[in-house]
């Protein structure tokens, strides 16, 4: 019942638009979620930013991120530089708060595939 012309090969162009927001939505640590066309008003530091929808495949390095935020935390509170611990300690809070959301997610979606094998899945 459609016109015909709607049933035809997509050109390059065509395809690269309809991917082109899923792939420029790819951050280090997953995926952003902040609305399409529009520009990022966090400054990219997705590891605070709400918007941030974390990529469980990305776990070892939020851990190595983590890690490396404790380093510098305790190098910024043994050296008194204190403006920087107020935003090291920020970052470490996103950091843990987005690998509880991470553990979260690995875990939810493990359940479908435990429910198929009960099922005689494969
Ligand atoms: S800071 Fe937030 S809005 Fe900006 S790119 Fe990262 S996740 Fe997206």
């Amino acid at each position: 019942m459609r016109p015909s012309e709607e049933y035809r090969a997509l050109t390059d162009a065509e395809w690269e638009e309809f991917l082109g927001p899923f792939e420029r939505r790819k951050v280090e640590l997953g995926v952003c979620g902040r609305a399409y066309g529009t520009p990022c008003q966090h400054e990219h530091a997705c590891i605070r930013c709400p918007m941030l929808r974390p990529d469980p495949k990305q776990l070892g390095r939020l851990a190595e991120i983590i890690e490396n935020l404790n380093t510098r935390l305790a190098e910024a509170n043994d050296r008194g530089w204190l403006g920087e611990v107020e935003g090291l300690v920020a970052s470490l809070a996103g950091a843990e708060q987005k690998l509880a959301t991470m553990q979260q997610i690995a875990s939810s979606v493990r359940y479908p595939i435990e429910l198929s094998r009960r099922q005689g899945g494969p």
